[in-house]
C-alpha cells in the first residue's frame, strides 16, 4: 500500500517513508491511497485475543512495507507488560445502559496520547533503518499539554533520535507542565512559548517546511520528523483501539458481531476521531461519529454548517488539550470526502491560512452530515457532568466529561439508544483542580496542586497514579520561555548547530 499527500497526488511513498518524513514537502498530510477492508470474520478472529495481537493484525493492513516480524517487535515493545496499568491496555467500562467508557489513559503519562506515542518511536526507528539509515531524527512537537509529555516519554534515550517540545506557557495544567519540565533523558528538550497552542503548532509547521532549516539539518546529518498527529505513525495505532473496543463489547456480551455502535470523541486536533472514521471506513459497524468540543467549538459549527471559521475568540478552558482552533487532521477527512482532489484541498487550506476561513462543497457537506454528529460543552456544564457522573460511581477527567455531556445531549435530541463507546482521554488527576472543584463545589483557597491531589483522593477514594504523585517536590529541568519568532533559534541551540 502506498501513501500520497493531501496537497499533491503525484506524491507516492511507502508507509515507512510517510512515517519517517512526518509531513509531505508540499505541506500536505500523508494518507493511504486506499483504505483496507475488514469484515465480521476479521473481527471474529480478534475476539478473545490480546491487545498486542489485535494491534499486530490491524497494523499489518496499513504498514505493508514492514515485515510481520518488525510489526510484532514494534507492538510487543510498545505495549509490553508493566507499561500500562491495565493488562487489557485499553479497557472498556460500562457506566450506564448503552454508555461504555474506553479508557485510553492507562499508559505511562496518563493520557490517551500514550496509545500512539509508545508505539511511534518503534515505528519511526524501524522506518528510518529502511529509508534514511544513518541520519539523526529530530522530533519537533507542538503540544497543548499531553502530546508533549507522551512524546518525551516515548522518545527519551531512543538511539538516533532527539526530541524538542514547545508548549504554550499559560495553556497547560500545572500537572502537565511539571510532567514536561521534569522530563529525564539525554536527548530531550522542552521550551515554553508566549502564545497559545495554535501559535506553537504554526511555528512548528513553519519550521518543518522551511527549506533553509532543512538544509542546515541535512548538513549536520539530521532530519526532522513529527510526533504530532499530522504523522501517519500517530494515527494508525489509534485505529486499533476502536476495533479492540468493539471486540471487547462482544466479549462482554453487550453487542453481537455485526451490531452497530456509536463512537464519541472529545476532539481537538481531530486525530482521535479521524482514527474512528478510518475504522468505520474499513468496515467496523459504526453508526455515528460524535465529535465533542469544549467552548472552542469551531468543529461543532463546521460539522453543522460546512463553514470552517477560525476567526473567533480563543478560550482557555478546563479541558486544555482541546483548546484548539485549527484542527489539522480535518484535512485528511476532507481529502477522502472530496474525491481525493488535491486541488480542492489546496484551495481550502490556502483560504484557511490566508483568511482563517473556508466553505466546503455541498457534496462533502452531505457526507459529513451522514457520518457525524457534533456538540459542545462549556466549563460549567463540564463540571456539572463530572459531579453527576461521580454520583453514579465513575470519576471523569474534564475532557472525557465534555464527551459524556455531548453524548447525553445527543441521546436527548435523537432518542438513539445504540450502544456507544466514549473515548476517555485522560486520568482525572492530570486536571485535579477542575475535577476537585466539580466534585466538591469549588477548590479551597490557597491550596497547591498536590494538596488538591490529596483532597481529591480523600474525597473520592480514587488513587492518584504513581507517576503523577511522585512529581511532588521535583525540580524542573527546563525553564526556557521564548517568543514564537525565536523558535528556530531555540531548535538550533538545542541541536548544537
Ligand atoms: C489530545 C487530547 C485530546 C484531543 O485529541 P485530538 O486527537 O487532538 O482530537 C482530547 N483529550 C485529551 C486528554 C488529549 O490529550
Amino acid at each position: 500500500m502506498l501513501y500520497t499527500s493531501t496537497r499533491d497526488k503525484s506524491v507516492k511513498v511507502s508507509s515507512a517513508q510517510a512515517i519517517a518524513q512526518g509531513i509531505s514537502k508540499d505541506g500536505g498530510l500523508f494518507v493511504p491511497e486506499s483504505i483496507p477492508a475488514i469484515d465480521s470474520s476479521f473481527i471474529d478472529s480478534l475476539v478473545g485475543k490480546s491487545y498486542i495481537e489485535r494491534a499486530e493484525k490491524v497494523l499489518s493492513l496499513y504498514l505493508t512495507d514492514y515485515t510481520p516480524e518488525e510489526i510484532r517487535a514494534c507492538v510487543s515493545g510498545a505495549y509490553a507488560p508493566g507499561k500500562f496499568s491495565s493488562e487489557k491496555i485499553a479497557p472498556v467500562k460500562t457506566i450506564a445502559a448503552g454508555e461504555n467508557i474506553l479508557e485510553l489513559w492507562r499508559g505511562p503519562t496518563c493520557a490517551f496520547k500514550d496509545m500512539a506515542l509508545q508505539l511511534l518511536p518503534y515505528l519511526l526507528t524501524t522506518a528510518a533503518k529502511k529509508t534514511v539509515a544513518d541520519k539523526t531524527i529530530v522530533i519537533l512537537v507542538a503540544t497543548s499539554g499531553d502530546t508533549g509529555k507522551a512524546a518525551l516519554e516515548g522518545f527519551k534515550d531512543v538511539p538516533g533520535t532527539k526530541i524538542m517540545v514547545f508548549y504554550p506557557n499559560d495553556g497547560v495544567s500545572p500537572m502537565q507542565k511539571l510532567q514536561m519540565t521534569t522530563q529525564a533523558g539525554e536527548n530531550v528538550s522542552v521550551c515554553a512559548i508566549h502564545g497559545n497552542f495554535d501559535d506553537a503548532q504554526n511555528g512548528v509547521k513553519k519550521i518543518f517546511t522551511d527549506r533553509a532549516v532543512a538544509e542546515k539539518l541535512e548538513e549536520n546529518g539530521m532530519m526532522f520528523s513529527s510526533a504530532n498527529s499530522i504523522n501517519w505513525g500517530r494515527l494508525v495505532p489509534q485505529i486499533v483501539y476502536y476495533i479492540s473496543a468493539y471486540c471487547d463489547l462482544i466479549e462482554q456480551g453487550i453487542i453481537k458481531n455485526g451490531d452497530e455502535i456509536n463512537v464519541v470523541v472529545p476532539t481537538g486536533n481531530f486525530g482521535n476521531i479521524l482514527a474512528a472514521y478510518y475504522a468505520k471506513r474499513m468496515g467496523l459497524p459504526v453508526k455515528k461519529l460524535i465529535c465533542a468540543s469544549n467552548a472552542n467549538n469551531v468543529l461543532t459549527d463546521f460539522l453543522k454548517t460546512g463553514v470552517y471559521d477560525r476567526n473567533r475568540k480563543f478560550y482557555t478552558t478546563t479541558s486544555p488539550s482541546m483548546d484548539i482552533l485549527i484542527s489539522s487532521n480535518l484535512e485528511r477527512l476532507l481529502f477522502h470526502l472530496c474525491g481525493e482532489n488535491d486541488a480542492t484541498i489546496r484551495e481550502w487550506m490556502g483560504a484557511l491560512s490566508a483568511e482563517g476561513k473556508y466553505e466546503i462543497s455541498q457534496s462533502v457537506k452531505e457526507q459529513i452530515t451522514a457520518l457525524f454528529d457534533a456538540g459542545c460543552c462549556d466549563d460549567a456544564r463540564t463540571a456539572e457532568t463530572i459531579a453527576e457522573t461521580y454520583q453514579k460511581g465513575y470519576l471523569l477527567d474534564t475532557h472525557t466529561a465534555v464527551a459524556v455531556k455531548v453524548y447525553e445531549d445527543y441521546c436527548q435530541n435523537t432518542g438513539d439508544s445504540t450502544q456507544t463507546v466514549i473515548a476517555s482521554t485522560a486520568n482525572p488527576y492530570k486536571f485535579s483542580a477542575a475535577v476537585l472543584g466539580a466534585v466538591c463545589d469549588g477548590v479551597p483557597e490557597g491550596t497547591d496542586e498536590f494538596s488538591q491531589v490529596e483532597l481529591l483522593r480523600s474525597k473520592t477514594g480514587v488513587e492518584c497514579p504513581e507517576q503523577l504523585a511522585t512529581l511532588k517536590g521535583k525540580q524542573p529541568r527546563f525553564t526556557d520561555c521564548c517568543h514564537k519568532e525565536d523558535m528556530v533559534d531555540m531548535v538550533y541551540r538545542m541541536l548544537g548547530i
